[in-house]
This record gives structure tokens, sequence and C-alpha cells, in this order.
């Protein structure tokens, strides 16, 4: 049993909602943020046990009070943060909405300074941090209609390095997943005929499971991975290999 204090981005449903629950399962205390679908976060905490707030991510202001709540709720600080909300605005170039653009780069990109901002004080001061920011396959390959996504999802490995140099020293490891195509409800909106195209081009064949994802995280937020940082840990059924 662990008993470090976790807080997960938009950890209520789909990849989040994996990562708490195996957290969870683990020995850590989970804390979880949604923004806009009270239901599933309520059907989630009485599921699960755990403890669900609500804040948008992209308010640096709302992060600060949100962490703040947290860690009186919990009575400690922050040691473990996954950034992990995210949302799709895709559309091609030539018909992306300027909103679309600043949109997926303040959710998907923006977010995880203002929430690693928040907490990054607590954990130099303790001397122990692990930062896990969800980055995508389509952030390290480029993808058709996504460059608000792609460019946010790429801007986090840079970010990811960068901060993992400057706090290695304080005890604090930064690393990154990047997901594949997985079964959520972020791909509820891919055509059938596209997706099943998709899934050939995936040596296991299949999409990635959540639970996979919670996995590498997992892995990379454990105590005994004080040596990895800076990472970007693929989970992508093999669709892209460094
Ligand atoms: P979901 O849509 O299931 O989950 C997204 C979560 O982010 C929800 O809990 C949502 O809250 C929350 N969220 C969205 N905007 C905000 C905001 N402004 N403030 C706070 N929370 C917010 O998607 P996935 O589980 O699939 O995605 C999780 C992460 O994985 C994302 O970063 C995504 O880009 C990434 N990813 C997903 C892939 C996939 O194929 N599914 C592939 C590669 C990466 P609410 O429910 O209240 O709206």
């Amino acid at each position: 049993m662990t008993g470090r204090l976790a807080l997960v981005t938009g950890g209520t449903t789909g990849i989040g909602a994996a990562i708490c629950k195996d957290l969870k399962e683990a020995g850590y205390k989970v804390a979880a943020t949604y923004v806009s679908n009270g239901e599933a976060a309520q059907q989630f905490e009485r599921e699960t046990g755990v403890k669900t707030y609500k804040w948008d991510v992209t308010s640096p202001e709302a992060c600060a009070k949100g962490v703040e709540k947290v860690c009186g709720d919990f009575g400690g600080p922050v040691e473990i943060l996954i950034n992990n909300a995210g949302i799709i605005r895709d559309g091609m170039m030539h018909k992306m909405a300027i909103e679309n653009w600043d949109a997926v780069i303040a959710t998907d990109l923006s977010a995880c300074f203002y929430m690693s901002r928040t907490v990054i004080g607590g954990m130099r001061e303790k001397g122990f941090g692990r930062i896990v920011n969800i980055s995508s396959v389509n952030g390290q390959l480029g993808q058709i209609g996504q460059t608000n996504y792609s460019a946010a999802k790429a801007g986090i490995l840079g970010f990811t390095k960068a901060l993992a140099r400057e706090s290695a020293s304080k005890g604090i490891t930064v690393n990154a997943v990047a997901p594949g195509y997985t079964d959520t409800a972020m791909l509820k909106g891919v055509p059938e005929d596209v997706l099943k195209s998709l899934i050939a081009q995936i040596p296991v064949h299949r999409l990635v499971s959540p639970e996979e994802i919670a996995h590498a995280v997992l892995f990379l937020v454990s105590d005994k991975s004080g040596s990895i940082t800076g990472e970007t840990l693929s989970v992508n059924g093999g669709y892209h290999m460094e």
C-alpha cells in the first residue's frame, strides 16, 4: 500500500477512469476531475469510491483552487499528477475554426502547464513527485484533420522533457504515455469504415484498451521508476514504433 495522493484530470471516464481504478487498487489515494458530465462522474464515484471534483483545467485559477481543495480534503500535497483531460475538435486546416484551434491547445496542452505549475512546488518541497502526461500517437505521427490536436500532443512531449530535466534533481520524474487508438468515447465520432481500416493497420488488429494505458501509467508512477524520466511510453498495438 503506497498511500500517496494521486490526482487524475479527466479521471471519470475512458482512459482516466481506468487509471484511477488501477491507482486505487494499488493503494494510492485518488482524486479525479471532470468538467461537464456530472452524471458519469457521480456514477464513477459511486462505483469506485474515487472522490471526484469538477473544474475546468483550461482555467489556471480553477486549477489552483481545485488542487487546494483536493489537498485540504486528503490532508497533504499531490504527489502524483496525471494530466489526462483532453478533447478533439477535428477539421482540415482550411476549414478549422479559430475557436477549435484554441480549445484544443488550451485543454490538451496549456492545462498540463497550469496543473503541473500548481503542484510542482509541493513536489519540490517533498523531494518526490511523479507527473505523467497523456499524449497521443497522433502527436508522434501527425494526423489529417488534427493540426490542433497533433500540435498539442507533440507539444506535450517537449514539455515533458523540459520539465523532466528541471525537476530530476528534486526526486520528480516527468514522463509521457502516448496511446494509440483506444476504445473510449473519444472514438465514437469516427465512422465505422474509417475505424475498420485503422484497425487493419494496427499489428495487434484491435484497439488498445483503457486498462492497457493504465498499466503503463502505473509502471511510471511507481516509487521504483525513479530513474525513468523524460520518456515517452507508446502503447499503440505496434501501430507506430519509434
Ligand atoms: P474521454 O472523452 O473519455 O475523456 C476525456 C476526459 O477529459 C473526460 O473526463 C472529460 O470530462 C475531461 N475533460 C475534457 N475537457 C476538460 C476540461 N476543460 N477540464 C477538465 N476536464 C476535461 O476520452 P479518452 O479517455 O479517450 O481520453 C483521455 C486522454 O487520452 C485524452 O488526453 C486523449 O487525448 C488521450 N488519447 C485518447 C486516445 C483514444 O483513442 N481514445 C488516443 C490517444 C490519446 P467530462 O466527462 O466531464 O467532459
